[in-house]
């Protein structure tokens, strides 16, 4: 862990004082990220922490803020949204005699990282798959802007309606307008 990192802060006095409470905020970009769902650095990432020194080791509660960028799996559209986590997680000491820290996060030393422990409750909080909210229109074949999803759904009404009756054209919903027009 780099010593100059944000999100590493020194316990050695909260494990020597168990029961005592200590608060702590982080604020930092983070680059981090799934396939359809990204961090972007501004606003950075904000974490109102509490960090609670227990026997064995600490426990990390708080709440974080980090805005997102995701992709619908529907229409390919971005979305920005901010994206809120509860923590509730246990760091233990890796030298307590035991090789077993089980679901608790290392604690190397009197510093805690709380980088890692903050990065995989953002990650796996998001859902499994981005939507549009509300519901997006899906993806129309040969649909107008893909990169802004503008005019998505839309295309096709569009298309019907201004298309001359009778007239074919080389628009990809020539087919379906002949189906609407025919009735078949
Ligand atoms: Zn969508």
């Amino acid at each position: 862990m780099a010593a100059t990192s944000p999100f590493v802060v020194p316990v050695g006095e909260l494990l020597r004082h168990p029961g005592q409470v200590r608060p702590v905020r982080v604020e930092a970009p983070v680059d981090w990220g799934v396939e359809y769902s990204v961090t972007i650095g501004e606003p950075p990432l904000t974490a109102a922490l509490e960090l609670t020194a227990v026997p064995g080791g600490v426990v990390i509660r708080g709440s974080v803020e980090v805005t997102m960028r995701s992709t619908c799996a529907r229409c390919l559209a971005e979305t920005d949204h901010v994206h809120r986590v509860e923590v509730v997680e246990l760091a233990r000491p890796t030298d307590d005699g035991t090789d077993d820290a089980g679901d608790a996060y290392p604690l190397d030393g009197e510093r805690l990282d709380l980088e890692p422990i903050i990065r995989d409750d953002v990650l796996l909080a998001l859902p499994l798959l981005w939507r549009c909210d509300p519901p997006c229109q899906g993806l129309v074949p040969g649909s107008i802007d893909q990169a802004s999803g503008e005019g998505l759904g839309e295309a096709l009404q569009n298309d019907l309606n201004t298309a001359a009756p009778g007239r074919r054209s080389d628009s990809p919903f020539a087919a379906l307008r002949d189906v609407f027009e025919t009735g078949d």
